[in-house]
């Protein structure tokens, strides 16, 4: 008879969603996680991995990621969306969403089935990458007058042709759209009635058009306070009286999550106080927004397809597009969360959760991953104390040991 062994890690402090556990152990049998608590008595045969007293928390889940290493997903082969998810699991991303950027209809439609192909891959051996929940359909449907550093000329209003077949693929668990854009409820629907996370970004909505976006299933909106509207930019487009924006939005409603980048270059430190203020941990999620150039030195890269894309430069602490203004981050989920705790009043639950449980929660994914509990994955990290991941496990195999 074939038995599985029980794996713990113990000697450190375990962070769940909403304390810490002194002197904690995790402990697991296969994939999933069967104790959380204070150190007991294991039996004999039980593997023991010391945390030699740093902490013990969940493995990381990114929302909105677009490569690393070198591969962007928009290259759109199975070597490069593993590249790019094997390079995340060593910041402590175990399950991310590869995400789309302005690209062709052809391209999008390669990068789901790279992304299909590779998933099934990292299943079968988690030492590959982090997992892939699904892909967040980010680009094309953004406003030109809000595309950042994606292709102003691939922006586009969504049609049904365009979009149909990328949702009837199954893997879109997030779809970003521009709220103003003629056919945006139409792509609500579609994706409201796939069970997507719906989000709005890059785009230069107005209160009303927020509103009517909420009322279509939009319950998300990315990267805060970049590529989105404010009450001057919003004065531009209607001029007076000074209408509300997707910031007051996401502000004033309970039930709109956000993002931020907090890799230091895109926020100051007082708008990320000012983020975890006003939305709290369980509707403000940390995400990397990260481009290939992660673990890459300094120099020239393309943003998107490595042929079709946009150049930037990255100076090794974040990218930079050729007209000056920021193009995504260049670090992983690991540096995110250190900034966090160490530039804002979040604690230390507080900055997990938001990389962990609540992107787990906004997507659908809570009941499987995103916290230390029995009966989810054991997709969990060991950090030491400055928060440097020490060691990656997912479903419960050891797949990285710096
Ligand atoms: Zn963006
Ligand atoms: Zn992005």
């Amino acid at each position: 008879m074939v038995t599985t062994h029980s794996h713990a890690v113990v000697n450190g402090t375990v962070i769940l969603p909403d304390r810490l556990i002194e002197d904690g152990i995790v402990v697991w049998s296969g994939q999933h996680i069967t104790y959380v608590g204070r150190r007991k008595r294991l039996p004999d045969k039980t593997q023991i991995t010391d945390a030699h007293g740093g902490l013990i928390a969940p493995g990381f889940v990114d929302l909105h990621v677009h490569g690393g290493a070198g591969s962007d997903f928009m290259d759109a082969t199975v070597p490069d969306v593993l590249t790019a998810c094997r390079a995340h699991l060593h910041h402590g991303t175990t399950t991310l969403f590869p995400t789309t950027t302005t690209g062709s209809r052809d391209n999008i439609q390669q990068m789901l089935e790279a992304c299909r192909a590779a998933r099934a891959q990292i299943r079968r051996n988690p030492r590959l990458g982090a997992a892939i929940a699904g892909v967040h359909l980010y680009g094309p449907y953004f406003a030109e007058d809000k595309a950042g550093c994606h292709d102003k000329t691939a922006c586009r209003s969504p049609a049904h042709d365009d979009f149909a077949t990328w949702f009837t693929s199954r893997l879109v668990r997030i779809a970003t759209c521009a709220a103003e854009l003629p056919g945006a409820a139409d792509f609500y629907r579609t994706a409201a009635r796939r069970r997507c996370l719906i989000t709005c970004g890059h785009s230069n909505a107005s209160w009303s058009e927020m509103q009517s976006a909420f009322e279509a299933g939009m319950r998300h909106v990315d990267h805060f306070w970049c590529a989105m509207s404010s009450v001057p930019s919003l004065r531009q487009r209607f001029g007076t009286p000074m209408q509300g924006s997707m910031a007051e939005f996401v502000l004033m409603n309970a039930d709109m999550s956000t993002e931020v980048i907090a890799d230091g270059c895109h926020l100051a430190p007082e708008l990320l106080e000012f983020a975890f203020r006003m939305k709290g941990p369980h509707r403000l999620c940390l995400v990397t927004d990260c481009n290939r150039a992660l673990d890459l030195p300094p120099g020239n890269y393309v943003f998107g397809n490595r042929n079709a894309g946009t150049p930037f430069h990255s100076d090794g602490n974040v990218g930079w597009a050729t007209s000056g203004s920021l193009a995504s981050a260049v670090k992983g989920m690991d540096h995110m969360v250190r900034h966090m705790a160490q530039n804002t009043s979040a604690n230390l639950p507080d900055c997990f959760r938001m990389a962990s449980l609540t992107p787990a929660e906004r997507s659908g994914l809570s009941k499987i991953t995103g916290s230390l509990s029995p009966g989810k994955l054991a997709d969990l990290l060991i950090l030491n104390h400055e928060l440097y991941v020490q060691q990656v496990f997912a479903r419960g195999t050891e797949v990285t040991s710096i």
